[in-house]
């Protein structure tokens, strides 16, 4: 069976055997773990994910690898192929026909659409309990950022508000077939049990979206509209002020100047 490369769906196909083995061993998934695996592509990690867990719901975009991966699974039956946009699924709704202990993402994800996917797993708070991911080396930095450095945003906030998020590898660009122009990085997120105490998510996330409005503004700059006296009530416990900018906040700030305005 012939098969055509498509650059514009990040198809970059795993072929290191050795890592192949490090991304699904390192996922700990188990016979009570539902998988979702977003861009299973011709089924490299596929194959051992299904083996091990409980069910796995694989969503790929290109109809045309179809055959592969129902050829490589063809002697499993605990999964589901859904060809289609994995962006316009209805994952949430799909989720609720199954019964599973813990929800796990494993995925080598197609690298133009790494944050959108991540963004849909929080704003539609699908939440699985871990994510095992690999990204393109940078977004790696980005998503695990520290406050005061460059890639630190509102992603990260949110992110880091679910969950603990750590690099586990990296890998290189030898790896893959045909080869991409980046080198990329497993990164795992767990996440968490104790989260912060948030009186109204919806105003959380557009406040701190606000504050990150324009980077190189500061806080008085970005959050005209909100009452700035009780912003800078907080900033101040902090020895902060309205003259920072947002990436000098931590998630800690951003919940307490959150739950004061609401
Ligand atoms: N998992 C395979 C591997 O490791 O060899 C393939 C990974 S490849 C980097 C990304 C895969 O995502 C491709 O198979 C591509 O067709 C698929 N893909 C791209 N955009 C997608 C989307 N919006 N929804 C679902 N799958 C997508």
């Amino acid at each position: 069976m012939n098969f055509e490369f498509k650059k514009s769906l990040g198809q970059n196909f795993l072929k290191d055997v050795n890592v192949i083995h490090k991304i699904v061993d390192s996922a700990n998934i188990d016979k009570n773990t539902l998988v979702i695996e977003v861009g299973p592509g011709q089924g490299a990690i596929s194959r051992l994910i299904v083996e091990k867990a409980k069910f796995t719901i694989l969503y790929e975009i290109d109809p045309s690898l179809k055959w592969f991966l129902n050829n490589i699974l063809k002697d499993s039956s605990n999964f589901k192929l859904v060809i289609n946009d994995f962006l316009e699924e209805d994952v949430k709704s799909e989720l609720s026909n199954y019964d599973y202990d813990k929800l796990y993402m494993v995925a080598n994800l197609p690298y133009y659409i790494t944050t959108p996917i991540v963004e849909k797993v929080i704003n539609e708070e699908i939440l699985p309990d871990k994510i095992v991911i690999m990204v393109q080396k940078e977004v790696a930095s980005r998503f695990a950022a520290s406050i005061n450095t460059r890639d630190y945003g509102a992603l990260t906030v949110f992110l880091n508000y679910y969950y603990k998020i750590y690099k586990l590898f990296d890998v290189s660009r030898n790896c893959f077939f045909p080869k991409p122009n980046v080198d990329s990085a497993v990164i795992c997120m767990e996440l968490k049990k104790d989260r912060l105490f948030v009186k109204n998510m919806d105003f959380f996330k557009k406040i701190v979206k606000d504050c990150f409005r324009y980077k190189r503004k500061n806080l008085r700059n970005n959050l005209i509209g909100y009452d700035l006296d009780k912003v800078s009530g907080v900033l101040s416990e902090y020895g902060l002020s309205l003259n920072d900018r947002a990436e000098a906040l931590s998630l800690e700030i951003f919940v307490e100047i959150a739950n004061e305005l609401v």
